[in-house]
């Protein structure tokens, strides 16, 4: 079983996918960290218009260990991965890294679940279940500022705002994969829902008709 959970940045889809993964015995990929990870591999000297063989080299040789490194959580680390995002040969690469992914599922495990911004219209576009979670700007920005705090990053309510509305930008304006909603995606909005409603509306999509 292939299930694929896209949506916009901080929308929950992390989280999402961790407690569907646990109830159902999938194996998750979390694929916004493959591009968090090549932008980490990136020397701080890179510009990313001009070095653009740099960045492809990294996509291509990208390793499932490198998926492994704290720094790849930060805030500016999203706002990077959203910039290398957009190089068309980075994404091709990536491409072939998720289908490799879901193609060997480890043995005893009935499935896999993807999150990310295209993996119900690119990657699996013939996903068994396709999920798209979204919630508002303001409340995505709340719900961002609110993680960092407890995790005692320090940072201003209005750039955790700002980071949020430019990558929606970048995301939904890249010419190749924008962020968009798969026509057969079952959309959920979690602006009023507490994780355990939105895994509950999840989990009830999943299983209708006993299509599992
Ligand atoms: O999901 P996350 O916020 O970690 O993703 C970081 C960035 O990686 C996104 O803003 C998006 O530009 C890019 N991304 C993507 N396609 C995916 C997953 C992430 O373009 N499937």
């Amino acid at each position: 079983m292939i299930i694929a959970v896209d949506g916009p940045a901080a929308s929950g889809k992390g989280l999402l996918s961790t407690l569907i993964a646990k109830k159902l015995d999938l194996v998750r990929l979390d694929t916004g960290l493959l591009y968090r990870a090549v932008g980490q591999a990136l020397p701080d000297s890179v510009d990313l218009k001009i070095d653009k063989k740099i960045v492809i080299n990294a996509a291509k040789n990208l390793k499932i260990s490198d998926l492994e490194n704290p720094a790849l959580k930060s805030e500016n680390s999203g706002v990077v991965a959203s910039k290398v995002a957009v190089i068309p040969e980075v994404r091709q690469y990536l491409l072939k890294f998720q289908q490799k992914f879901g193609k060997n599922m480890p043995f005893g495990k009935r499935g896999v679940i993807l999150d990310g911004r295209d993996i119900g219209t690119v990657v699996f576009p013939n996903a068994d279940h396709k999920i798209f979670l979204t919630a508002n700007a303001n409340i995505r920005a709340q719900r961002r500022f609110a993680e960092l705090g407890k995790k005692g990053i320090k940072v201003k309510y209005s750039r955790v705002l700002d980071d949020i509305i430019s990558r929606d930008e970048r995301d939904l304006e890249r010419d190749i994969s924008p962020l968009v909603m798969a026509e057969d995606a079952f959309l959920i909005d979690s602006s009023n829902l507490k994780p355990n409603q939105v895994l509950d509306i999840a989990i009830k999509y999943i299983f209708r008709d006993d299509k599992v």
